[in-house]
């Protein structure tokens, strides 16, 4: 129970002393979490030799919990150049960071190349391009097993339609290009999407990337890729990381023996690592009773928080601030001019205006998407770390809005109008 003696504590910290300091709308990340389940997934596959856990950091990409992972022994997986770069900032070695891009062009892919980072390829198109400039430079592909994960056909990413890695039946023209190039393939990936809770269905994707690396001789690793589900709601299903750690580990530990070598065991989670160190903490504006619903209207919206209308997801809302109120029903829904709801008949102790709420499962995927929507600031991120609270993104202002925004002299003198 993260309530203590009736006050919500993130990280040991008073999450409404947190609001008067750094004011509402706020993320805040606890890093005792962050690291919680690191040490859970690294100790769940404690039977391999060699494993490598890599934070997809695209779920939460501020510098400074970047450079918590970087401390932690993690390495750093990233989607774009500009991952790279924050990455690099933070302290990871180049060798440390894999790069897995989707549909971007060479030159950026070369530009990756040129920072020292493990390229992982991900179409054949930039296999040939890339292998024709590149031959000495080993590399990683990203295969499609096609296998069909997780509830969402939005994140969703291995099914047979999906844009994402090479089919697992073009194997043998990707074996072609290699030879004929004399390219090094030094490691594969699958990466089948963000749901999977059964490990049933995971092993049976590992079973097809198995099969395809019996061919690949230069190999170093294999790369899983993530999905690893957490439950954003109480008695929700999440990854059984403990059971799969053990079956996919004897299963691993199997194909090394006959592979003939100890390859490297690689994850790349994202939301499996920071989603629950995530809380978003919201004013309410006003309470709206109408014919049908009580609305609780909130200082904040999809600008800053989308998961809710992009995915249906669900995030668990609690009011903080009257944590002994009346149990009422409430649709909490946001501040843009556009529908944008956090959670309808949600059962919460009696929403007062001013009151604050919390969103949990606020750590992935969250600020990240956050957007300047309706011209409005994104929200001010804090870090709690080892029982104290650091402002790690400091609130925007209107230089923030307009700061990229060119005017035109034209347009500013003073004209006839037609
Ligand atoms: C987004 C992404 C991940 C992380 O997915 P989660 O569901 O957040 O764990 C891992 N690998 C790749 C290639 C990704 O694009």
């Amino acid at each position: 129970m993260i309530f203590s003696e009736g006050r919500y504590q993130i990280g040991g910290v008073d999450a409404l002393q947190l609001v008067e300091q750094f004011q509402a709308p706020l993320y805040v990340y606890d890093s005792a979490t962050m690291l919680r389940q690191y040490q859970r997934i690294t100790k769940a596959f404690d039977s391999v030799k060699r494993l490598r856990i890599n934070y997809a950091c695209k779920a939460l990409t501020n510098v400074n919990v970047l450079r918590l992972f970087q401390r932690w022994g993690c390495g750093l997986d990233t989607v774009s150049v500009q991952e790279v770069e924050t990455g690099l900032l933070a302290g990871f070695a180049p060798h440390d960071i894999i790069y897995t891009p989707n549909c971007v062009g060479l030159d950026e892919v070369l530009e990756a190349t040129a920072l020292g980072v493990r390229i992982n390829i991900d179409n054949i198109s930039i296999l040939e391009q890339f292998g024709a400039i590149h031959p000495e430079i080993p590399i990683c592909i990203r295969i499609n097993p096609h296998i069909m994960a997780g509830g969402n056909s939005k994140i969703s990413v291995g099914h047979i339609d999906s844009k994402f890695g090479i089919s697992i039946h073009q194997v043998p023209h990707v074996l072609k290009v290699v030879s004929a190039l004399g390219l090094k393939i030094e490691g594969l990936h699958m990466h089948t999407g963000s749901d999977i809770y059964d490990a049933q269905v995971f092993l049976q994707a590992v079973e097809i990337l198995l099969r395809a690396a019996a061919d690949f001789p230069d190999l170093d690793y294999l790369d899983f890729g993530s999905g690893f589900k957490v439950p954003y709601q109480e008695g929700g299903i999440a990854t059984d990381i403990e059971e799969l750690g053990e079956r996919l580990g004897a299963r691993f530990n199997a194909f090394c023996e006959s592979y003939g070598r100890d390859l490297e065991l690689m994850f790349e989670p994202g939301k499996f690592l920071v989603s629950e160190a995530g809380h978003f903490l919201v004013r309410t504006n006003v309470v709206k009773t109408t014919t049908a619903s009580v609305f609780a209207g909130v200082d904040s919206g999809l600008n800053h928080l989308i998961r809710p209308m992009f995915y249906d997801a669900y995030h668990h809302i609690t009011n903080i601030s009257n944590p002994e109120g009346k149990l009422r029903i409430y649709n909490v829904v946001g501040y843009i001019c556009e529908t944008d709801t956090f959670g309808i008949n949600r059962q919460l102790s009696e929403v007062r205006e001013g009151d604050i709420l919390a969103l949990a499962n606020a750590g992935a995927y969250c600020f990240m998407m956050a957007s300047n929507y309706n011209s409005r600031y994104r929200p001010a991120e804090v870090l709690v770390h080892e029982g104290q609270a650091h402002l790690i993104r400091r609130r925007e202002t209107m230089r923030d809005i307009l700061g990229t925004q060119v005017e035109l002299d034209v347009l500013k003198s003073a004209s006839t109008p037609v």
